[in-house]
């Protein structure tokens, strides 16, 4: 798969043979890699000259990449891969929920983050088409990728405005969480993502959505619709 030529990406990571690995991979790849080995150089390079993606160790000396994560509010900057060495679900929930677009644990291949890498990016510039739709107090607009309740914007990031998109257009049928998955996510499947990131995605498109939460629908056992009737 052909990357992004020229996407920039900000590796932040402390283990020199990571960094190597990921850098050389990717710069074979046409992106190019700005390295630093702290959360606090990555703060100052992201004043200087913004990535167009972050790539983020968990475990970095001094202030750790969760930490970095909630300074950095990701819902106003680049997305953001989550780098690290434990399989560690309180580390994977709390980075999702602190806007972490995705998780790669180590040891992992330099393709498999290459491939995470070309998905976050294409869901970032993610196609744009149709026009808006209104349900009660919910109105979309697909094609400037803003949603208002009330009148009042909604901040959604990329791929939670996909799954709304994916459920919206789905004319009241049920989606599984692996369809979500497959198709906001792009993961060929031997990527083995975990479909309950999905609820976590889904937990924070409601709690945005308020009063009109209740739209988006769990079916028990099958997976999440879309209710035009609320
Ligand atoms: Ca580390």
């Amino acid at each position: 798969m052909a990357a992004s030529p020229k996407a920039k990406v900000l590796l932040v990571e402390d283990d020199p043979d990571v960094t190597e690995l990921v850098r050389n991979h990717l710069t074979r790849s046409n992106y190019r890699v700005d390295a630093v080995d702290s959360a606090e150089q990555a703060l100052l390079r992201l004043r200087r000259s913004p990535p167009d993606l972050i790539i983020l160790d968990v475990g970095l000396p001094k202030m750790d990449g969760l930490e970095f994560l909630r300074r950095l509010r990701p819902a106003d900057g680049p997305p953001v891969i989550l780098l690290s060495a434990r399989r560690d679900e309180v580390d994977r929930v709390l980075g999702l929920k602190l806007g972490a677009d995705d998780y790669v644990v180590k040891p992992f291949s330099a393709r498999e983050l290459e491939a995470r890498v070309d998905v976050v990016l294409r869901r970032g510039a993610g196609a744009k088409t149709g026009a808006a739709a209104r349900f009660g107090a919910l109105e979309l607009d697909l094609e400037r990728h803003e949603v208002r309740v009330s009148g009042r914007p909604v901040a959604l990031r990329p791929k939670e405005f996909a799954i709304l998109r994916l459920l919206v257009g789905a004319d009241g049928k049920v989606l599984s969480r692996a369809q979500l998955l497959e198709r906001v996510w792009g993961y060929p499947p031997e990527l083995k993502m975990d479909p309950r990131q999905v609820d976590q995605y889904i937990a924070r498109i409601r709690r945005r959505l308020g009063a009109e939460r209740r739209r988006i629908v769990t079916v028990s056992a099958a997976g999440y619709r879309f209710s035009e009737r609320a």
